[in-house]
């Protein structure tokens, strides 16, 4: 029989087949599924906490003073930010709505960053009065931010812009988020000007951010825009005499989705970035800015499974279709961005032959194929397949498309499940519609 996975990439993942049956962190999955039906999110508690310490480490071995923020739109359920946050995590947050999930987990304020784009005078409104550090996305933001200090009467707490250092990368074109045809951040050429201003309004104390882009699985797509970034970063301490309190490198380290895919080599990393950082504050005499990172898909990705259950085996004459209970209403990575996510039988019966199947949802749109191609051992209807690293953008992008409510998630604590997450129900679907009297 062919084996599409190692059993060493397996034990990675926290998977392992016993006796035929695939278990996720020591919890039989064709259990999990039966008790709480399908499709259903399953996450690991402590592959989110071995994440964490494992980058951690990493960054303490070279520099001490570093913050991670989990960037909380990957997965924002109350659950993870409870973990991370007992694990020392910081934050970041893109909107309103993840800074309110945040202050609902008992995250300090102190310890999120709000890296939105397209701020509205609201947002800064929300931030400025829960005293959250705002990292602006544009200049002229800064002139509304300043009104809004004003008229809420509150002092001016540290300030940040986004650079956009030009060089981006990224597992898909949506996911690069550097570059002069890019949304994000203030080019090499405003970012003196931006700062300037910002003093000359009386902010005292400065942070500065990038954020290149996502799924970065190779630690030299970060050379050149960290090159670029430091270029700015040394014109802006002379020209204008700043000491950073923080200098931001964004997220974007990826995860291995592939079977037998290497993990980013978190060494090279810090090679290629942290060890420049050090050089180059201490080349500049910057003082000791806090070295932060965002990393989201890093830290939970690899911590969740999407179980799903087979109903239909369509064999059209020219292809097999499996077809399953999730679709892109419930992970929509590989419509939207043509990923790849690694599928698994749940169990595997030695010696049955191995078979080419699409993985189809339910959704009525042809796109709505969770793997294609995928080699597995002969399927039959009834059976339950494994979606491998969902916890990051997986239930965060779910929608109700098509009516159908959300799956419930399930996290794994010491071999224990909890439920952390209802299923919706029909109810749900229709709790915020208003009927006018007419049609009543
Ligand atoms: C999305 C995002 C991140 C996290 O990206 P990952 O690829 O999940 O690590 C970090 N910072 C900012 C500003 C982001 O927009």
């Amino acid at each position: 029989m062919v084996l599409m996975e190692n059993i060493d990439w397996l034990n990675y993942k926290g998977l392992e087949y016993r006796d035929g049956n695939l278990f996720f962190n020591d919890v039989s999955i064709i259990e999990l599924s039966k008790k709480y039906g399908t499709p259903i999110y399953v996450i690991s508690e402590q592959i989110i906490r071995e994440k964490y310490r494992t980058l951690k480490k990493v960054l303490n071995s070279e520099y001490k003073k570093n913050h991670i923020h989990y960037a909380v739109k990957a997965n924002s359920n109350i659950s993870i930010l409870k973990i991370l946050n007992t694990e020392g995590a910081f934050f970041d947050c893109t909107s309103q709505g993840e800074i309110y999930t945040c202050f609902k987990a008992g995250i300090a304020p102190e310890r999120i960053i709000y890296t939105g784009n397209m701020f509205t005078d609201n947002d800064f409104e929300f931030a400025v009065k829960n005293d959250v550090l705002i990292n602006l996305d544009s200049i002229s933001q800064l002139d509304r931010l300043v009104k809004i200090y004003k008229s809420l009467g509150k002092e001016k707490k540290t300030i940040s812009f986004r650079i956009n250092p030009e060089f981006g990368a990224g597992h898909h074109i949506h996911d690069i988020t550097a570059g002069k045809e890019v949304k994000f951040g203030i080019l090499e050429h405003q970012v003196v000007e931006a700062y300037k201003r910002a003093k000359h309004f009386g902010f005292e104390r400065f942070g500065i951010h990038q954020h290149i882009g996502s799924g970065i699985n190779n630690p030299y797509n970060f050379e050149k825009a960290a090159e670029k970034y430091f270029s700015i970063i040394k014109k802006l301490a002379s020209s204008l005499k700043i000491n950073f309190e923080f200098i931001d490198f964004g997220g974007g380290l990826g995860i291995p989705y592939h079977a037998n895919e290497k993990p980013l080599d978190l060494e090279k990393y810090k090679e290629i970035v942290v060890k420049p950082f050090k050089k180059l504050i201490y080349v500049e005499n910057l003082g000791e800015p806090v070295f932060k990172i965002e990393p989201g898909r890093f830290l939970v990705a690899e911590s969740c499974v999407l179980l799903t259950q087979i109903n239909t085996i369509k064999d059209n004459g020219y292809k097999l279709f499996a077809g399953v209970d999730a679709g892109f209403n419930i992970l929509i990575r590989p419509t939207m961005y043509g990923a790849y996510h690694h599928i698994m039988a749940c169990n595997k019966i030695r010696g049955k032959k191995m078979l080419k199947y699409d993985i189809a949802g339910p959704i009525c749109e042809s796109g709505d194929i969770l793997g294609k191609e995928r080699e597995l051992p002969e399927l039959k209807e009834g059976d339950y397949l494994t979606i491998l690293d969902t916890g990051a953008y997986g239930y965060a992008m779910s929608s109700n498309y098509n009516s159908r409510p959300r799956p419930a998630e399930i996290l794994i604590s010491n071999g224990q499940p909890f439920k952390i997450r209802e299923a919706e129900t029909f109810e749900d679907l229709l709790k915020n519609q208003i009927i006018p009297d007419h049609l009543k």
